[in-house]
């Protein structure tokens, strides 16, 4: 199927820096999508050229097949809602929201029935009379969301919209955001450098660093099978291990890493006998036992120390080869420790070799 919306090989510079470097990415209708990545690395500048407000260097944007990449921002039915949700503060939420149908030329009767049925969805038909400064930050962020969706675009652009809100609010505004996604079954493409708020929200996150697209995937995809070190230590956290290849069958490499035989799961192409490769490893992924569980991986170990987390403890296992890794245990687990001396292992598909 045709994607929405298609950046084919776009680059930005602003003078001689390259803010987007060669971005080719598709992204599928009706899905609600993340650009996920650090301060700087193009993420609002690839949705402003999405919306027209920047022309690319080179390359073409095709929205719904059709080339966008030089119509202005009012040329195209894309709407974006900014963090700052500027509504307009002598009009009434109903006409905030009523603003871009009416520009259309939307018969009144239309534009009534058509503000209510959104406030609905906001649960703020009592709200339609308020001014802007009547209403609270969540409301407020509603009614610009209402407003934005109104003319009823092709892709809603979400430029970080919730970094303002206080930590309660954002994330009961995240439950929210995704929640009228689903419902209207529109396209979003959403800003954000907070991995957690990514995993919550997003149908499809996009990693990108330096201007580059490093991976898309699903949360779950992105999580359990980084494809290399960045995307494995920004999105949640990550131990590792560098190995050598022994041998690769199918999607599993056999390793030796400090003349232990281990084994991981591949998720690039699969790397030749011999090559030195980095191993990823989540901290939940691992286990640790007071004795030699006799399974096929079994590294000894000393506790370090141990940082009790709530619904997890983190403990710093220092490896008799000298390496150091985290582990998180649940309570139960915890539990059956009696000293530091320990046998730490995991499960060979939770070891994930990055193609880096
Ligand atoms: P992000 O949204 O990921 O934080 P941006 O897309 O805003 O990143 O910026 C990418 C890079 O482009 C940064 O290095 C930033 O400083 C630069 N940049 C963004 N907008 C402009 C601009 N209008 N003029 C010059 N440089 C810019």
């Amino acid at each position: 199927m045709q994607p929405l919306v298609h950046f084919r090989n776009v680059n930005k510079y602003y003078g001689k820096s390259l803010a987007v470097n060669a971005l080719d990415l598709e992204i599928e209708r009706g899905k609600f999508v993340t650009l996920l990545g650090p301060s700087g690395c193009g993420k609002s500048t690839s949705l402003r050229m999405l919306g027209g407000f920047e022309t690319p260097s080179s390359g073409e944007i095709l929205l719904d097949g059709k080339d966008v990449t030089h119509l202005p921002p009012h040329k195209r039915n894309v709407n974006i809602v900014f963090q700052d949700y500027a509504l307009f503060p002598h009009l009434t939420v109903a006409r905030n929201i009523a603003f871009g149908l009416e520009l259309k030329g939307m018969a009144s009767e239309k534009i009534h029935a058509r503000v209510m049925e959104l406030l609905e969805l906001v649960q703020l038909q009592e709200f339609a009379d308020r001014m802007p400064d009547q209403l609270s930050g969540g409301q407020r962020q509603r009614v610009a969301l209402m407003r934005a969706l109104a003319p009823d675009p092709d892709v809603l652009l979400l430029d970080e919209p919730l970094s303002a809100l206080d930590a309660k609010l954002r994330h009961q505004m995240q439950i929210e955001l995704k929640s009228i996604q689903a419902h209207t079954g529109k396209t979003f493409l959403f800003v954000t450098h907070d991995q957690e708020e990514a995993l919550t929200m997003s149908d499809v996150i996009v990693v990108m660093n330096n201007g580059r697209v490093e991976q898309k995937g699903s949360p779950h995809e992105l999580y359990a099978r980084p494809i290399n070190r960045f995307v494995a230590t920004f999105i949640g956290e990550s131990n590792f291990l560098d190995a050598t290849v022994v041998s690769v069958d199918g999607q599993i490499a056999t390793l030796d890493w400090c003349g232990h035989v281990i084994h991981a799961t591949l998720t690039g192409p699969a790397p030749r006998t011999g090559a030195h490769v980095t191993v990823a490893l989540r901290p939940e992924a691992i286990y640790a036992v007071d004795h030699n569980p006799d399974r096929r991986i079994a590294l000894k170990g000393r506790i370090s120390n141990r940082l009790f987390k709530g619904n997890f403890t983190a403990l710093t296992v220092n490896l008799n080869e000298g390496q150091s890794l985290v582990a998180q245990l649940d309570p139960v687990a915890l539990a059956h420790l009696s000293g530091d001396d320990v046998y730490i292992g995991w499960r060979e598909e939770d070891a994930v070799v990055l193609a880096d």
